[in-house]
Parts: structure tokens; sequence; C-alpha cells
């Protein structure tokens, strides 16, 4: 089984804790399981390492995390040291997974250094990316690495037992599995929550992102001895779970790169998307965000679902202007003589 495994700063900035994950991934790897995993904490090493305290601006974070970024391998490199195990730095911006190209290489390289029996240890290459360029943050590239490498399972490791119903009220149950992005979406706009969990908010999209394929992902509590063991064969954490089955390699693309828009459609197309037929413009009702033709978009129903991904033909400002149109009308509308009657042709669109 292949897992990527997301470790936060916190878990990092605590060495026993760590040593306690870095000893049972070397327990599991010697049982047949593979481990990639996605480590924050340059940041917050850098700081310690130049004893800085208080606020950052962004380039100080940037500083601070290439310095922070050594501390953290070579704190990897002691710890899996004590098994005999090495381990590989990579450092991506979300550019790398945003094309093709690059997309093929990061796989691949990861999947050579597993067949080397070296463990691949992932973060933001932060000293260069900003907005564009971007995950916003690791739980986001933890999902999007788990679906470039088609891993099994995603595990996010945190400082709480996973997602709690009724979080912030004294009746605190976790929920054990989430089969619905409905359940538990209502979190993520709610500002409590987002201040007293420090990003479980980022968890769950990275949730929902391997729903998209059906990567199972579990959230569950790093400062538990044995979690990992817990969450594999004991059912331990908040798990995401989905039909979805795994996607082609084309598909997996388009639910990795950058989503720059999406195109609201009414009920009949979404019907139509579901029995795998393109999209035409007569079935869209709206467009939000700015894209360009040949950029990946959402396309969503009008209560707000995803239910796909694809390719657009047409630029969001053209959409625009044919959206409810007939096919055969788009030429005219668009003043151009030679043009798609799909919006986003069904070769180029994956259902989520
Ligand atoms: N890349 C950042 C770091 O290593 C962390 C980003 C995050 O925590 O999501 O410090």
């Amino acid at each position: 089984m292949l897992i990527t495994l997301k470790i936060g700063t916190k878990i990092v900035l605590n060495e026993d804790v760590l040593s306690n994950i870095v000893s049972e991934v070397c327990e599991l790897v010697l049982r047949g399981e593979k481990f990639i995993i996605v480590s924050s904490g340059a940041v917050g090493l850098g700081r310690k390492k130049l004893n800085f305290e208080g606020y950052a601006t962004l380039s100080e974070k940037q500083a601070l995390s290439s310095v922070g970024q050594i501390e953290l391998m070579k704190l990897y490199q002691k710890l899996f040291g004590n098994f005999g195990m090495e381990v590989a730095q990579i450092l991506v911006t979300y550019n790398d997974l945003n094309s093709r190209k690059s997309f093929l290489h990061l796989k691949n390289t990861i999947n050579e250094l597993l067949r080397m029996n070296v463990i691949p240890i992932l973060n933001e290459n932060d000293a260069v990316a900003v907005d564009e360029i971007k995950f916003g943050n690791n739980d986001i590239l933890s999902a999007l690495v788990s679906n470039t490498v088609i891993a099994d399972k995603l595990i996010i490791l945190t400082d709480v037992d996973g997602i709690y119903k009724d979080f912030g009220t004294s009746r605190q149950e976790l929920i054990k599995v989430v089969d619905n992005v409905k359940e538990v979406s209502r979190f993520l706009k709610g500002k409590r929550f987002e201040l007293s969990t420090g990003g479980m908010k980022t968890k769950i999209q990275a949730g929902f992102i391997c729903m998209e394929s059906g990567i199972e992902c579990i959230i569950a509590n790093g400062f538990r001895k044995g979690i990992l063991k817990d969450v594999l064969y004991n059912g331990f954490g908040t798990r995401f779970v989905s039909e979805n089955k795994l996607k082609s390699f084309k598909d997996r693309m388009l639910i990795v790169f950058k989503k720059k828009g999406v195109i609201v459609v009414d009920k009949g197309a979404s019907e139509a998307i579901k029995n795998k037929k393109s999209l035409l413009p007569i079935g869209i009702v709206d467009v939000k965000g700015k894209f360009s033709v040949g950029d990946v978009v959402y396309i969503a129903n009008e209560n707000g679902d995803n239910i796909a991904i694809g390719i657009t033909n047409y630029s969001s400002s053209e959409i625009n202007k044919i959206k409810g149109k007939k096919s055969s009308e788009i030429g005219e509308v668009l003043g151009i003589r030679d043009f798609s009657e799909e919006v986003v042709h069904v070769d180029n669109m994956v259902l989520v």
C-alpha cells in the first residue's frame, strides 16, 4: 500500500512525537507499506534556529523557511537514520504539478525513490512560491501529490482526533466517516471553527480532493502513540471516503491542475454531464472567476456542488456571452467562423 503522510509543524517541533511517528513508519515499511511524507516545519525550525519571534513578513517567512528546511531535513535524516533508512528532499510549487511534463517527472522521481527504498519528503518551495504558484499549504499539497502518485491513502496528522460534530459545544462527538461533501462543508464557512482548530478547513478541503479520485483520506491525531497502526487497522480518525474509483492519468491530471473558475449549469446539463455528455452553452447559467481558453475549470450545479472538472474551449468572458444559447448561435454571437460546439468536450472532462 502506498501512503502519503502529512506531518504538520506542531509535530515537527516536538522531536519525541516525530520520533515515534518515524519509528512507526519504519516498522510499517518493514511490513511492506510504502510512504511519501509531506512535511511542514521549515518556517518553524527556521524561527528556532535564528531565535526569530513574533510577526514575520512574507519575505521573512520565506527566508526563515530556507534556513529551516535544512534543519527539517537534518532532523528527518537523523530520525530515519536510526533505523537505517535514507530520506530524499523534494521541494515543489504548484507550477510543478500544473504542467503535464513536470507532473510526470515528479511522479517518476517519487516512484524511483520508492523503488530505491528511500523515503521522499516533500515540502512547498516557500522561497519562490507566491500567490499564483502556491498550494496555500501542505494539506492541499499532500492531497494533490496523493493524486499524482496514485496513493492508496492520505493520512493527515494533526493535534486533534479528527473532525468533531457540533464543534465548539461541550458535546464533542467525532465524525468517523465523511462520504458526502455537504456533511462537513458547513465547517468551511465557520470562522470560529477556523480559529479554534488552526487549519482544519484546509484538511477538509484536502479530504474533498481525495474524494474526487477515491483516495481514502484520514485526519488523525499525530500526538497519540501508535497512531498510524490505529488508523490503518483500528479505524481511528475521521475518514473521507467516496465511491469514485482511481481515474486515468489524464483524469488525475485534471483533478490536480489548478482550477481557474467555475461554470454553473442547469439541471438538464447537469444530468447530461453525469451521463457522459459534453457541456453545451445552452445549459450554462453562470460563470465564476476569470479564465482563458484551455484552462481547467470546475463545472457545478446550481446548488454549488461540483459535478465535473474539465478543460474549457472558451474563455470566461466568451461564456458569459454564449451562455443559454444554442451551439449553432456561437459563431454569430462571438463573431467567429470556426468554433467548437461544446464548451467542455466530454473527452476533456472528469466527473467528480
Ligand atoms: N511550507 C511551510 C513550512 O514548511 C508550511 C506550510 C503549511 O504548514 O501548510 O513551514
